[in-house]
């Protein structure tokens, strides 16, 4: 089997690590960039370094940012007593381009998956459960996928924060999961909002 040269093949391995890039995919942009101008790549290069190395986790919502706590958690005008809890740190901005909800948020940092062995620790439910006392957090609204992981794992959260009598509510729709989020556009998601239930426990 005719392979590429070194280092081609290594670009082509270390490209294809990447989500959403497969073993073709990934050869056609290695292909592309050892044929760039060498100022190009080195720029991209520049550019990815800067990212990873300025943006980090915010200490209190889990949110990607630069500065730490991030612009929401730091405005005084947004309502500090409404968390809407998501999945991932991008779900932050598909609910904030809808433009309805002006509470804060809180990353889960995924779903209860059982068969992938992620469990209740495995997921920031400890650091939600600290904010709704030391917050006085009166609603925390779940914005979590619409599969089977995402409905079980707002229902087990409906389950942990009964104790602590903060109001659990649920968006009309979940937002879609895995990276499809150009699907959740920004009217359907601001119904989904504004149709919020609460989650009622027996
Ligand atoms: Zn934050």
């Amino acid at each position: 089997v005719p392979t590429h040269p070194e280092p081609i093949a290594s670009l082509i391995a270390a490209l294809s690590t990447l989500p959403g890039i497969g073993p073709r995919s990934a050869e056609r942009l290695a292909l592309h960039l050892v044929q760039a101008e060498a100022g190009t790549v080195r720029q991209l290069a520049a550019t990815l370094l800067k990212a990873r190395e300025e943006i980090r986790f915010c200490g209190i919502c889990g949110g990607l940012t630069r500065e730490v706590p991030c612009a929401i958690c730091a405005d005084p005008r947004r309502e500090a007593t409404l968390v809407c809890v998501v999945e991932r740190p991008v779900d932050i901005l598909s609910i904030e381009k809808a433009k309805t909800f002006r509470g804060r948020f809180h990353v889960l940092g995924g779903r209860l998956s059982p068969l992938d062995g992620v469990g209740p620790e495995d997921l920031r439910i400890a650091e939600l459960e600290r904010r709704v006392t030391a917050e006085h957090i009166a609603e925390v609204l779940l914005a979590l996928s619409t599969d089977v992981e995402g409905d079980a794992t707002s229902h087990f959260l409906a389950k942990r924060l009964a104790p602590l009598g903060v109001r659990v509510t649920r968006i009309a729709h979940g937002l879609p999961a895995g990276t499809a989020l150009d699907y959740a556009d920004e009217l359907t998601l601001s119904q989904a909002i504004e149709g919020r239930r609460e989650i009622h426990q027996p």
